[in-house]
């Protein structure tokens, strides 16, 4: 084992948006497999039929990609461990099946589901542990006629016998499971799907799997699998179950926390590098408490044992905090292309306006943008007429002295010209001569008037960015809308 190359999977069921839980999950595998050259493979667990859709699937590859998760062998990319789609690895499981029930681990069950959920409630009123007793494990073939003649059609279970389950989790330590708690469990249901613990170690097997990496709410699968591992006489991988991802609250990160997908995060204009980052340093510390992480310093530092034992709690503010700055270090031009769907979204035709100009903006309020999509609150001051004053806006126009000093900007503004720059600090000049106002009460009501708020990016750089004309449209519908 020792020289083996590494080869990790991630192995999601498509039932669903990928969750960040799940991306971290991934996101661990494919840093170990990079730390280590080794291999990471994505293989979808799709044998739940009602529950897997085509869309998912899709939506799961396009999340892993847009994360910048690229994965050696898989689904579309291929490999010579294929298929790597459980659905289509049926006949695999079949034959491996047959191979347990000829060593004589697996027998057929004829339980119907109701009496399965009457075995069960019973065991729980008597306060025993709610498992399988074993009803037809010892079947005679005339009972095992009669349960076909009345055309049931089997599941086949798994024999245990009583012992200790016992393995080394490289994040865990030493963990033990004592099989009484466990009863013969399914690995081939009645419509011929094999069971998650079943499928899975056949795959992890077959694939050369080195390292299983996942979340620790599979640890109880583990000691199931280690039980099919012994009877094929295979070598288990090395095991390692990370801490889940928890709400504020401390339970499981769900729904009622807000956002929990990657889909969602990326609609909202999370950057990629961002949530990438928030993720590899939940719930791990990196040496000198370093949180803005690059995926290459990800990859560096990589240790799988530092991912913390406990709970990892999810703090939005941190990812939101970090993703501001990816934001602001992306470089404008790419900036401008990440935020068009957004621009889009917030209503702007931007199809004729022009690039160069656009870029200027971008590059004044990207500071001010914490996710993409806060860039449609930014751009009303140059690409909308008729944009919207905020009442503290309206509030300051109420003032006769506010009043004057705009009207006094306008007025210089209209009967003189000079490049845009120039124009804005001769203007200001001209009101504070007129009005003797200085700081505050010489911008606000300028700010106020031409960009309808009172907060925002530079005065002087706004102006420029809008040039006389557009500045001067924009006063006079300042006085038409608080005048009206
Ligand atoms: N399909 C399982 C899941 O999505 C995979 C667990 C595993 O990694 O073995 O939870």
């Amino acid at each position: 084992m020792k020289d083996k190359k590494t080869r990790v999977r991630f192995a999601p069921s498509p039932s669903g948006e990928l969750h960040i839980g799940n991306a971290r999950t991934a996101l661990f595998n494919w840093l170990f497999a990079r730390h280590r050259n080794g291999t990471f493979v994505l293989r979808v667990e799709d044998t739940d039929e009602a529950r897997s859709d085509i869309v998912f699937q899709n939506n799961l590859y396009e999340d892993l990609k847009w994360l910048g998760l690229d994965w050696d062998e898989g689904p579309v990319k291929n490999g010579a461990y294929g298929p790597y789609r459980q659905s289509e690895r049926l006949d695999i499981y079949k034959r491996h099946l047959i191979s347990l029930m000829e060593k004589n681990l697996v027998y057929p069950c004829y339980c119907a589901q109701e009496e399965l959920e009457e075995e069960r409630q019973n065991l729980i009123l008597s306060k025993r542990m709610p498992r399988y007793m074993g009803k037809c494990r010892n079947l005679t073939d005339a009972e095992k006629n009669k349960k076909k003649n009345e055309g049931r059609v089997p599941s086949f279970r798994f024999k245990i016998e009583p012992q200790v389950i016992e393995f080394e989790d490289i994040i865990r330590g030493t963990v033990r499971f004592e099989s009484e708690a466990i009863g013969d469990f399914i690995i081939m249901r009645s419509n011929g799907m094999p069971a998650y613990n079943f499928a899975v170690v056949i795959d992890d097997h077959l694939m050369d799997i080195t390292h299983v990496i996942r979340g620790e709410d599979h640890l109880s699968n583990t000691a199931l699998q280690l039980l099919l591992y012994r009877a094929f006489g295979y070598n288990p991988p090395v095991f390692a179950h990370h801490s889940l991802i928890f709400g504020k609250d401390r339970t499981k990160l769900s729904k009622r926390h807000g956002s929990v997908s990657v889909g969602e995060f990326r609609k909202k204009g999370i950057l990629p590098e961002a949530l990438l980052n928030y993720l590899g340093i939940l719930g791990t510390s990196y040496p000198n408490a370093q949180e803005l992480l690059s995926r290459e310093e990800l990859i560096k530092h990589f240790s799988i044992e530092r991912a913390s034992k406990s709970g990892a709690v999810f703090d939005e503010d941190k990812l939101l905090w970090l993703n501001a700055i990816y934001i602001r270090n992306t470089e404008t031009r790419d900036l401008l292309l990440k935020l068009l769907p957004f621009i889009e979204s917030a209503g702007y035709d931007i199809s004729g306006v022009d690039e160069k100009w656009l870029i200027e903006i971008i590059d004044l309020v990207k500071t001010d943008l914490v996710i993409l999509s806060d860039i449609g609150n930014h751009l009303d001051i140059f690409l909308d007429d008729k944009y919207k004053l905020t009442n503290e806006a309206k509030e300051i126009i109420k003032n006769d002295e506010n009043s004057n000093v705009v009207r006094l900007f306008m007025e210089y503004l209209k009967n003189n010209n000079a490049e845009a720059g120039m124009l804005y600090s001769d203007a200001l000049k001209y009101v504070k001569r007129q009005t003797n106002k200085k700081g505050k009460d010489l911008f606000m009501p300028i700010r106020a008037a031409l960009t309808g708020k009172t907060t925002g990016p530079q005065l002087d750089k706004i102006f420029s960015i809008l040039g006389k004309d557009a500045a001067l449209k924009r006063l006079n519908n300042y006085f038409l809308q608080t005048t009206a």
